[in-house]
């Protein structure tokens, strides 16, 4: 078994984001509450009991206050079901997070060594001290098993190094990393791909025949940004497919449920009444909704 909970499904900014007058931002903030949406985040666990996150967004505070899987047992002072945090990247909505998990309850921080260089050149992680939260190194294409049962394979994700640093170093294939989650009882399995700026044949082969997707939908069109007068950037430049370009490439793929994961405020496919909400549904693709869980 493999229960899954989604913590919150936006982009980094979340929805509203501080400082955006888009169309979604200024809904969400005048009462369209279903619009209103944390950054991405999903706690998975083999047994109900031990809960891994995947990735630690800046909302997370809010998000284990919203979720009661998460929170300490009855009767303990101090006590908390997370047991290990899974890095898919170093971005600032992946980690930030952390900072949240310091008043020191052990758990393990699982991360590619790029992202944990990031982390020890901040000095504000060394809250994480060591001796409680044990850093552990993942190796692409080398599984690893946080809980029993559970065997979790971290693969490259096609993209782009932290933005904040893309002035600074080369990209490299550990930057940003998916994860193929398998029930080894079971052999149920769920992929999870924040950040994914194109479907190689070797992703491909990862997502084929998987009992759920959670893929990156960060933007309906490559060129949202501009066409909005939000950015300079293009998808592809940020590291990002579009939705427009996924759903066909995966339509042909056995796939149990598709969901789009890690999706921009500028995002129509938000709006539940948009034409680009139908397009995603008619496709076979669903957004997450908070708080919501799966059991493979
Ligand atoms: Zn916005």
């Amino acid at each position: 078994m493999i229960k899954i909970i989604i913590l919150g499904a936006a982009a980094g900014g979340g929805v509203p984001q501080w400082n955006c007058g888009c169309a979604n931002c200024r809904d969400a903030r005048e009462g369209r509450t279903e619009l209103n949406a944390n950054q991405a985040s999903a706690a998975i666990s083999a047994d109900g009991e031990h809960w891994f996150l995947v990735n630690a967004s800046p909302d997370l505070r809010q998000q284990i206050a919203n979720t009661p899987a998460l929170h300490p047992r009855a009767g303990e002072l101090r006590h908390s079901p997370i047991a290990g945090v899974i890095l898919t990247n170093g971005e600032i909505d992946a980690i930030t997070g952390l900072l949240t998990l310091r008043e020191g309850s052990p758990f393990t921080l699982y991360a590619h060594s790029r992202v944990h260089s990031i982390l020890a050149a901040n000095s504000i992680f060394n809250a994480l001290k060591p001796g409680i939260v044990t850093r552990e190194t993942l190796t692409l294409g080398e599984s690893f098993s946080p809980a029993s049962g559970l065997d979790i394979m971290p693969f490259a994700a096609p993209g782009k190094t932290a933005l904040f640093l893309e002035d600074e170093e080369e990209s490299d294939p550990g930057d940003t990393i998916g994860l193929k989650i398998t029930d080894l009882s079971t052999g149920r399995s769920v992929v999870f791909l924040p950040a994914c700026a194109q479907l190689t044949d070797d992703v491909l082969d990862l997502i084929d025949g998987t009992d759920a997707v959670f893929f990156d939908g960060t933007l309906w069109r490559d060129d949202e940004l501009l066409a909005q007068g939000l950015g300079k950037k293009t998808g592809q430049r940020m590291g990002h497919m579009s939705m427009q370009d996924v759903i066909p490439t995966l339509a042909d793929m056995r796939i149990g449920q598709k969901f789009f994961f890690h999706i921009n405020n500028s995002n129509p496919a938000w709006r539940t009444d948009s034409e680009e909400r139908k397009k995603i549904e008619a496709a076979g693709w669903s957004i997450p909704a908070e708080g919501m869980e799966i059991t493979l």
